[in-house]
């Protein structure tokens, strides 16, 4: 069982005295709040939170964050608890968990559209919504360690809860997380969520895979010898040499591109080189191509062109010893920790620089190999010409400033601009529904056709059949797609009508 020294002995950079102080106050909260209650694995309910924010704090993030993982749960429905935890630790710590607990309000279910290209949307709207509705990027991260911690203890919950949980976590979160630069969150993820999704898949890869990686790892333990050896020759200090094997939902995903044929996998464990310069993660590619020929196609510079979520290395596959396909990748410190932590450890850093002028962390910002999307925040803040210093502080997330996501009864996300109306929602789920719409209930309140939605509002439409949409719609309706169906209706009407088309007769002939 987790202890609350775990919390500060999880981090790299150690928390101020009033950083623990105000944690161990979160920690009694919690414990109290907590007591008697148990998980559904019969743990003591505390192990729940006290883990998402040992985790939360590996990641470096603050005190209020690993506060917020500590009571995430404890807000849960009661207002109550939450007016409490303001009073307690504060606006910054309560607004944090409130921010969790609407998350967990929002649930994604199982595959809705047979069409592949239209259940990669739904998913896609999903996830910005998720996005949107968090406001403070820290929200997301309390919710992916929340999750993490969940997905492990998943086993002891009613099997249909376990799939629904593991479908959102794979399509959802673990996508989240790659974005945002946490490719290790975001495996370890997908790798709980295997059982669950492809039970037969996972049976079949535990049975094909683990005698083909010890074999690999036998071999790359002879290739890091060799490594060692030449990195010494030629006089490059490595701080770390390390083999590692593929993740299984990653080897999963391949198999799955060929077939489950095994011997198509040539990255199934690799060698991983860590050195202290740029220049040296060069200078160790030169050495491993004088040594071995690589495979023409497989030299990847991410340093030069980093990966979108930002994510940078050099990997080169070569024939290596004994003719074997073997992969290297190759980077600095700096780039290894944020391969694993992302924007966390981006966030991290700018909580430690926070007495630095907004001039400096600015500087920071806009260094050009940042994660492109936090190029993107950088460029809409500039956009906007406000001052910086309370956007920087919170790192809120409304970049979908433009745009909401209201969401229907059964969780699909429909993502529409900004002051779109109920009409607007019910066009967006198919033209009948928009066309036989004549009530509209947000959040189980009846409310008018052309009251303005907002995100994370739950939208249920009410049709009467045959009915046709109402003219007056065009003036407030605010999506081209809602206009042209009614004004279509509207020309069809025209023609069904005698006279009206008697009268578009005489204007054809003009
Ligand atoms: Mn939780």
């Amino acid at each position: 069982m987790p202890v609350l020294t775990d919390i500060f002995t999880a981090r790299r950079d150690p928390l101020s005295e009033e950083g623990k102080r105000f944690v161990e106050r979160a920690y009694a909260f919690a414990e109290h709040t907590h007591k008697d209650q148990l998980r559904k694995s019969g743990e003591p309910y505390l192990v729940h939170p006290l883990e998402t924010a040992r985790v939360i704090s590996s990641w470096g993030l603050c005190m209020h964050a690993i506060a917020a993982g500590l009571l995430h749960d404890t807000a849960e429905d009661t207002p109550h608890t939450l007016e409490e935890i303001k009073k307690e630790f504060g606006e910054e710590t309560s607004r944090l968990v409130d921010g969790v607990t609407k998350l967990g309000r929002f649930k994604f279910r199982e595959k809705a559209q047979e069409d592949k290209k239209l259940e990669l949307l739904r998913e896609e709207n999903f996830r910005k919504m998720i996005l949107a509705i968090s406001d403070d990027m820290r929200v997301i991260f309390i919710k992916l360690a929340d999750r993490l911690h969940n997905m492990k203890t998943l086993s002891a919950l009613p099997k249909q809860k376990q799939e629904r949980i593991a479908l959102e976590t794979y399509d959802i979160y673990a996508p989240l997380a790659y974005r945002l630069g946490m490719a290790a969150v975001a495996g370890d993820l997908e790798d709980l969520a295997l059982p669950y999704l492809f039970p037969k898949d996972y049976k079949w890869l535990q049975e094909h895979v683990p005698e083909r990686l010890e074999k690999r790892e036998k071999y790359l333990r002879g290739v890091k010898k060799i490594m060692e050896k030449e990195l010494k020759t030629n006089g490059v200090e490595p701080v770390e040499l390390s083999f590692r094997a593929k993740r299984l939902s990653s080897v999963h995903k391949k198999l799955k591109k060929y077939d489950m044929d095994i011997e198509q996998i040539y990255d199934l464990v690799a060698l991983r080189i860590i050195v202290k310069t740029v220049e040296d993660c060069y200078r160790v590619l030169g050495i491993i191509h004088s040594l071995w020929k690589p495979l023409p196609g497989k030299i990847k510079d991410y340093i030069a062109l980093p990966k979108p979520n930002g994510y940078q290395s050099l990997h080169t596959t070569v024939f290596c010893v004994d003719n074997k396909i073997t992969e290297f990748q190759i980077r600095t410190e700096k780039m290894h920790r944020e391969a694993q932590f992302g924007l966390a450890a981006h966030w991290a850093y700018e909580e430690e620089k926070k007495k630095n002028s907004y001039k400096k962390r600015k500087a920071v910002f806009a260094n050009k190999k940042e994660a492109a999307w936090i190029n993107e925040l950088q460029k809409w803040q500039e956009k906007r010409g406000e001052a910086g210093e309370e956007f920087m502080d919170s790192m809120k997330m409304d970049f979908f400033r433009d745009r909401i996501f209201a969401v229907t009864p059964n969780g699909d996300v429909i993502d529409l601009p900004h002051d779109a109306t109920p009409v607007d929602f019910a066009y967006h789920i198919h033209s009948e529904v928009g066309d036989e719409c004549v009530r509209a209930k947000v959040n189980g309140k009846i409310v008018p056709l052309d009251c303005a939605l907002k995100t994370g509002d739950i939208v249920e439409i009410q049709r009467q059949k045959g009915k046709k949409p109402s003219e007056s719609w065009l003036r407030f309706v605010k999506t081209s797609l809602a206009k042209s169906h009614i004004k279509k209706i509207m020309r069809d009407k025209e023609r069904g009508n005698p006279l009206s088309a008697l009268w578009n007769k005489g204007r054809k002939k003009k």
